[in-house]
Formats: C-alpha cells, sequence, structure tokens
C-alpha cells in the first residue's frame, strides 16, 4: 500500500471513528429464519446498501454476488467500456454523506488536490480502483460466486434459492433487496431480426466480448448510444477490420434532457410527483434517446475505419457461410459480426428469480393510461414502485409479500425519475430504502420492541455516588 493511499485510509477510518460506533443489531432473527436482508449483487449498489444498514443497526444481513472473482462483480470491469464516467466528478455517491468516503478525498489522497482539479471527469477504472478502496474501509464482504436463481414466498419472508460452486441451496431472509443492476432489471435487449443469428455473429454489449477475436474482422454495431460508442472505440482499438454504427434517429444531437431537472428540489422531490409529470419526463427521456459522450465519439472518430450510419433501420439479417448481410432497406452492408447496443428491457416477467409471482407485480400500464400519442409499451412495462422501492400488487391481498422486496435497479427509473444504480441515485435513494426497512422490520416486531422498552436495564450508578449528599432523614435510611 503506498503512502499516499493510507493516507486515505487514515482519514476514512478516522470519519468512521468520529460518527460512534456501529450500532448493534436491533432486530431480531424470527426462528427459522437466516437473515433479516438479502442483498442481490455486490457492485457499488450492494456496497452501499451494506454500509447503510449496518449503520442503521440492521444486522443479520447478508450480500449476494453472483461472480466469484471480486474484480468483476459490477459492470466496471466488465461490460462498461468507456475512457470516463459520464457522471460529472463532483457529484457525490457510495460515501453517503461521508465526504472521507467519497471518490474525491480517495482521489486526492493519492495524487493531490491540483490533479483533481485537472481531471473533468472521472476515469473508469479510477472509479472501480475507488469501489475496491471503499468495500476495503467499509468492511464490505459479499459472498462471491453465489447466485440468486429463484425467490419463494415463503410463511415469513422468501425462501431464497441459491446456487453456488457448492451446489444449488437454500436460505431465508425477511428483506430483499435487488442490486442486481441493468441485467436485474429485465434483459439485454436485442432487435428481433438479429435474434436468429449464431452466437458466432452476435453479441450484446452486456456480454463478455473477446475484443482480441475482432481483429480483421468487419464489425457492424446496432445503436448510437454511448454503449454503442464505446463497444465499436474497442473493436477499432482491438484491431477490427472496421466498425460501422447503423443508428435509426436521424441525428446525434446531444439532448441531455436529464439536466432539465438536475437541480435539488427536482431531484429530491421527485418521487412525490403526479404519475402524469413523471410518465411525460421517463418519455421524453426515452425518446431523446441517450447520446455518447464527447470523448466516446471523438475515440471512434480518430479511426478512418469507422463509419455512422444515421437514419436506418435494420430489416433483416442474413447469415453465409461466412458473412452476414444486413439489409436496411435502401443500403445494404456485409459484416462478420454484429453486437447489439439496442441497451436493456426492464420487465419482471423477463426475470427467472421472479417467476413465481412476476404476474402478481403492478405496472405502470395497470395503473396509468397515457394522453394519445404519450403511449409506451416499454416504460408501460415498468414497475409501479412504492415508497422504499418496493413492488406493489396488482390485486389487493394476492401478493403481500411483495412489500418486502425493494427493487434498486434501472426499473425503478419511470417510479423514481433516475436510473437507479447510478452513481447519484445512491445519495438520494438508499437512505430512503433503508429508512423503510428500519421501520418495517421495527414494526413487524413491534411486540418484542414493547417488551425490551418495558424491560429492567442495569442502573447507571449505585446508591453510594450521592449518599454523601443527603441529609437527615434519607441519609439515615441510606446509611441502613
Ligand atoms: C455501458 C454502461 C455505462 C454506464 N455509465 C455510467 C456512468 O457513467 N455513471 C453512472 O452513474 N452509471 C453508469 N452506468 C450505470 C451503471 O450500471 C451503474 O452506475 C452501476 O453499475 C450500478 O451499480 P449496481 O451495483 O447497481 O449494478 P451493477 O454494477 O450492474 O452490479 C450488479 C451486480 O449484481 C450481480 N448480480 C446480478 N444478478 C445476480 C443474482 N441473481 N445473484 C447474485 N448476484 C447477482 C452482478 O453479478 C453484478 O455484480 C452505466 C451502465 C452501463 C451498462
Amino acid at each position: 500500500m503506498t503512502e499516499t493511499t493510507s493516507a486515505a485510509d487514515a482519514a476514512a477510518r478516522e470519519a468512521l471513528r468520529l460518527i460512534g460506533p456501529t450500532p448493534e443489531n436491533w432486530a431480531p432473527l424470527p426462528a427459522g429464519v437466516d437473515h433479516n436482508v438479502a442483498v442481490v449483487g455486490g457492485g457499488q449498489t450492494g456496497a452501499a446498501f451494506a454500509f447503510a444498514l449496518k449503520r442503521a443497526g440492521v444486522g443479520a444481513v447478508t450480500v449476494i454476488e453472483a461472480e466469484a472473482d471480486p474484480a468483476r462483480a459490477g459492470i466496471w470491469r466488465r461490460s462498461a467500456r468507456m475512457g470516463k464516467l459520464r457522471t460529472p466528478k463532483n457529484l457525490v455517491g457510495p460515501e453517503l454523506g461521508l465526504p472521507q468516503l467519497s471518490f474525491q478525498a480517495w482521489y486526492e489522497a493519492r495524487h493531490g488536490r491540483e490533479a483533481y482539479a485537472a481531471i473533468d471527469r472521472i476515469a473508469r477504472t479510477d472509479w472501480s480502483d475507488y469501489l475496491a478502496w471503499y468495500a476495503r474501509v467499509t468492511e464490505f464482504a459479499p459472498r462471491y460466486g453465489v447466485r440468486l436463481v429463484r425467490i419463494e414466498p415463503a410463511e415469513t419472508g422468501f425462501r431464497l434459492h441459491l446456487q453456488s460452486a457448492a451446489g444449488p441451496t437454500v436460505e431465508t431472509a425477511r428483506k430483499v433487496i435487488l442490486a442486481n443492476g441493468f441485467l436485474g432489471a429485465g434483459a439485454p435487449f436485442t432487435p428481433e431480426v438479429l435474434r436468429g443469428l449464431s452466437a458466432e455473429r452476435l453479441a450484446h454489449t452486456s456480454e463478455d466480448i473477446d475484443f482480441e477475436r475482432l481483429k480483421g474482422r468487419r464489425v457492424a454495431v446496432i445503436g448510437g448510444a454511448a454503449a454503442a460508442f464505446d463497444v465499436a472505440g474497442t473493436a477499432l482499438e482491438a484491431g477490427a477490420a472496421e466498425a460501422r454504427l447503423f443508428v435509426r434517429r436521424p441525428a446525434l444531437a446531444n439532448l441531455p434532457v436529464s439536466r432539465a431537472r438536475a437541480y435539488p428540489g427536482a431531484y429530491d422531490n421527485y418521487p412525490a410527483l403526479p404519475d402524469a409529470l413523471k410518465w411525460r419526463s421517463a418519455l421524453r427521456f426515452r425518446r431523446s434517446g441517450s447520446t455518447a459522450t464527447v470523448d466516446a465519439v471523438e475515440r471512434v472518430a480518430a479511426f478512418s475505419n469507422a463509419r455512422l450510419h444515421l437514419g436506418v433501420t435494420l430489416l433483416s439479417a442474413t447469415e453465409g457461410a461466412d458473412v452476414l448481410t444486413l439489409d436496411f432497406g435502401m443500403e445494404r452492408h456485409v459484416a462478420d459480426v454484429v453486437i447489439s447496443a439496442a441497451g436493456y428491457a426492464a420487465d419482471p416477467a423477463l426475470r427467472p428469480e421472479l417467476a413465481d409471482f412476476a404476474g402478481d407485480i403492478l405496472r405502470w400500464r395497470d395503473v396509468y393510461a397515457p394522453p394519445a400519442g404519450d403511449e409506451d409499451e416499454s416504460l408501460g412495462a415498468h414497475p409501479y414502485l412504492g415508497a422504499g422501492h418496493v413492488y406493489q400488487e396488482r390485486q389487493p391481498g394476492a401478493a403481500p409479500f411483495l412489500k418486502d422486496i425493494h427493487v434498486f435497479n434501472p426499473s425503478a427509473f419511470v417510479s423514481f425519475g433516475l436510473p437507479v444504480g447510478d452513481v447519484p441515485s445512491l445519495k438520494r435513494d438508499v437512505p430512503a430504502v433503508v429508512a423503510q426497512i428500519s421501520r418495517d422490520l421495527f414494526f413487524a416486531d413491534l411486540a418484542h420492541h414493547a417488551e425490551r422498552f418495558a424491560g429492567d436495564v442495569p442502573a447507571d450508578f449505585p446508591h453510594e455516588l450521592y449518599a454523601s449528599l443527603l441529609h437527615g432523614d434519607a441519609k439515615a435510611l441510606a446509611a441502613e
């Protein structure tokens, strides 16, 4: 460990010391239940929850992470391929109000204040290194290599069906937090016309892509958002013969519509907005399309063998003996490999672990009928979440356990107005979810807490402490 890193460590430890000892677990486990809370996902969200729950005195928390290798947890060393985060460097994240645990504190301890002032945004690999440090100083210890495959409602909480190298197991938990990222929100989206292609020819940006294999090959990328430019840039740097991006939009004008509501009043009060305004806002965001950052476009534009095709819609893809033909109507192109950069679908019905009750989950389409012209199937499939980011029932009384599943992945976007799980969402939403969990567990155990309130507590000091102050009869009585 370098001296500068240990300076960050020392400051973090001091901050943790100054906020006082970690409270003891106050939420007793019911007989036969293994965990108060099971957090599914050991990325930045899982880490922030583990820390926040610990500080709230909610113990018996387990965090499971499907990846066996800690370096592969979260997206930052896997499917994220950008040079720098899109998020402005000064937006706070998992430090949850403790400046000494922030990216800035970590970075300045390593490189100095001037260096921090000089960066415009955070390098992806720096963010990943920072998260590894955050995990260390907050003693984040997920169980790596353990995948949740099924949530089965039980009499108390849930039976969680897990899979690990040791085989399948079942554990029980009262609450579940889904901190499982974009993939946990639904599924990678690949346009229908590509779905029949062989795995040799087709990939999605969410996958591990062997870029070495793309050397000398023609790569077609479907999509024009950040991930499309990132994957094209990575392929070109790896020696692809060419990379062509095919985009339905006629232009890539950068319209960062979410910035229109990036001020504290809008941000903090968003969850309480009327449905119509939430829908309009989500729709505007969706229709404007997410765009790449300037540096992501520049990275691709630096290659003479990169091409951008705007205003084109893929009509069919035909796999020949050694080539793919992509038909866009007015244009036809050949490629060796096509990569879908068409994003993700957010839909509980696509998640195997929710199969027992996906049909019971209330969606936006069940609740809100948009005005003509504002319909959107994809937004309608998003869950209509309640306070604390919980699933709600389509039929009241049919699935009361849903209120114990807290959804902290991008499917919370329409209800809460943020790509939930993103760095800036942690500050607003992790404390709100933890407060709800604390409330639910406390009131579920109210009889226990009422008994605890009424219970004997040891005296702070003995009678002798003030015996010498007493006078008259009281002194005589005390002496007896
Ligand atoms: C290409 C790309 C670029 C992005 N750029 C930014 C950006 O610049 N700024 C920003 O704030 N956000 C960005 N995001 C959003 C990004 O996903 C989040 O900021 C961040 O990854 C969220 O962290 P997370 O822990 O919620 O989810 P993830 O990082 O996705 O981690 C989820 C974890 O859950 C685990 N998991 C999933 N299912 C299971 C299961 N069944 N059992 C056990 N474990 C499971 C996964 O293995 C994974 O480790 C980007 C996303 C993508 C895809």
